[in-house]
């Protein structure tokens, strides 16, 4: 289900799909994300958790911090967050602290979303600052993907448990 989606909101999804298939494409859990102001995208990211051996390494935590150097800003009143997965609780924090203005996500996250699955940070009506927020944009494109990825890491780790250890690296 798509929420409070806009016209444009596709086309930057894609710009974050770009860059979770990237990721994919290195082993990380493939989440991308980018921000746009003024109909221009001021940072890119996707998650690094693998490749930094960092947990906190999330898409859209790394996006807003490269947001907030390319505006020269620690506030993005004026600026849209797109990410391909729901935010977890750690960036839906950042989401709040950095003031971003509106939230696009794709995919539901029943097990860590924090933008309305699990809980919803982004719109506490106690924190002091609540984004417009938009879910469900591409979210076929973004599950698909996402499931491709874990099932080809759940069949690799199969054929390595199934190798002989007797006859392997022969
Ligand atoms: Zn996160």
């Amino acid at each position: 289900m798509t929420v409070f989606a806009r016209p444009e909101d596709e086309r930057w999804m894609r710009e974050a799909l770009v860059q979770a298939e990237q990721a994919g494409a290195h082993g990380e859990v493939p989440v991308g994300a980018c921000v746009v102001r003024d109909g221009i995208v001021v940072a890119v990211a996707a998650n690094a958790m693998r490749i930094d051996d960092d947990s906190t390494q999330h898409a859209e935590l790394r996006a807003i911090r490269a947001a907030m150097r390319a505006v020269g800003s620690d506030r993005l009143v004026d600026c849209t967050l797109y990410v391909t997965l729901e935010p977890c609780a750690m960036c839906a924090g950042a989401i709040v602290l950095s003031r971003m203005q509106r939230v696009v996500f794709g995919a539901w996250d029943a097990k860590a979303g924090m933008a309305g699955s699990v809980s919803d940070l982004l719109r506490h009506p106690q924190l002091n600052h609540r984004p417009e927020v938009a879910g469900g944009v591409l979210a076929s494109d973004a599950s698909s993907m996402l499931s491709h990825f874990f099932s080809a890491r759940r069949a690799a780790t199969a054929a390595a448990r199934s190798v002989d250890p007797s006859t392997s690296g022969t």
